[in-house]
């Protein structure tokens, strides 16, 4: 018999199990509203132009080969990355404070952190995410060694923050905690804190609870269409002179989803320690995977270095971003049209990617069912997933489901 006999069947990923379950529903009305990837009015993927044109710059230029990168990727990558969230003119990169790795799109830089801070961290070896996230985010920390805990972020009465009830869950927490928050557009809510609500976290961060914030930036430029307004949270975590981690993500804001480009950096307090912490985030990486791919990085650090290419990408960042903002509209003037009871102002109100419609799991499952519109259990959709063609369809679903 096989050593494998007793190995239980899986249960599918709830986000990528979406796809699977669309992709066998053999309907030709059917939309996939599930996925967080970008897609045109035509309800395509997109290959933004600035990547097809630094891919035909690699492909041309006879002087490149495929030797192995080092253990932390692309040196230039690594600085662009850094300057890109944290700012050109950032005083920490300025000292020598930043250390950065090229790391597997988001999610690694995330892994990554995690076990430099299951070995390293002088502090409580406890994760507080927000209450919803991204579901990996529960996997990931403790597999690399931090137990991961939740504070209250998301009211669904008020369909916002819970912002009373999440400094009431963080000053509750062990001090010396290690804090998860998103940069923006937060995922699956798509509500992010005000600046104003940013400085109140700050102060419990540094001033009371001494906790260290990692940032999880998947979004940059996804949530305002501004590069530099949707890093404001970063930048002031870091501009006060504190430590702090962040992954970055080029799936979203440069479509290179499958090319799997990300990066972790760590901010500390000075150059010796950045020394000594690049040392051993070097140890952390070369059992896990040796070192990073070198397609999507050099595609990043062709477009980040070009002052041409880079005003190009941020056009078409903006492009994107515009998209999914004028289908908020579209789709909350057509509840209103059909009268659709509730308040559906949160469609217009949340940020990035996603709406958390605030559709219960039966109305999810009815939509599925009655009109093939695939969507998380939670009720998040992707606005990016939506067009012109399916906002009417979708908002009768919504109606039928509601009503
Ligand atoms: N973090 C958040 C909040 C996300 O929504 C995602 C992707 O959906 C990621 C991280 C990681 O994405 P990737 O690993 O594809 O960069």
């Amino acid at each position: 018999g096989s050593c494998f006999a007793h190995v239980q069947q899986a249960p599918e990923d709830p986000i990528l199990g979406i796809t699977v379950a669309f992709n066998k529903d053999p309907s030709p009305v059917k939309v996939n509203l599930g996925v967080g990837a970008y897609r045109t009015e035509d309800g395509k993927p997109l290959l933004l132009n600035v990547v097809r044109q630094a891919e035909l710059h690699l492909v041309s230029d006879e002087s490149r080969n495929k030797e192995y990168l080092g253990i932390t990727g692309i040196v230039h990558f690594n600085k662009l990355s850094a300057q890109l969230i944290l700012g050109s003119d950032s005083p920490a990169i300025a000292e020598n404070r930043v250390v950065t790795a090229q790391c597997l799109s988001g999610t690694g830089s995330l892994r990554v952190g995690g076990e430099f801070l299951g070995r390293h961290y002088s502090g409580q070896k406890i994760i507080y995410v927000p209450s919803p996230t991204w579901g990996n985010h529960l996997k990931i920390f403790p597999l690399a060694g931090l137990e991961a805990r939740t504070y209250r972020y998301y009211d669904p009465r008020t369909k916002g923050l819970d912002y009373e009830g999440m400094l009431e869950d963080l000053r509750a927490a062990p001090n010396g905690s290690i804090l998860l928050l998103h940069a923006c557009a937060h995922n699956p809510t798509g509500v992010d804190p005000s600046q104003e609500q940013w400085e109140g976290i700050r102060r419990v961060v540094r001033e009371e609870k001494q906790f260290l914030p990692f940032f999880d930036c998947a979004y940059q430029g996804f949530a305002s269409g501004s590069l530099d307004n949707d890093a404001w949270a970063v930048r002031r975590f870091v501009g006060d002179g504190g430590e702090v981690f962040v992954a970055q993500s080029y799936a979203k804001n440069m479509g290179l989803y499958a090319e799997r480009v990300g990066a972790l950096s760590i901010i500390v307090k000075e150059p010796a320690v950045a020394t000594r912490v690049e040392s051993q985030l070097k140890l952390v990486i070369r059992p896990m995977y040796s070192t990073p791919p070198t397609h999507g990085a050099s595609i990043v650090t062709l477009i980040l270095s070009s002052k041409k290419w880079f005003e190009e990408w941020k056009e078409e960042l903006k492009a994107m971003a515009d998209r999914i903002r004028s289908m908020r509209h579209e789709l909350f003037n057509a509840l209103k049209e059909r009268q659709t009871p509730g308040n559906w102002e949160h469609i217009l109100n949340q940020i990035g990617m996603f709406t958390f419609t605030g559709l219960s799991k039966e109305q999810v499952e009815y939509m599925r069912r009655e009109d093939h519109i695939y969507m998380t259990l939670d009720g998040r959709i992707s606005m990016a997933g939506l067009n012109s063609r399916t906002v009417p369809q979708v908002a009768d679903a919504i109606h039928r489901a509601v009503v």
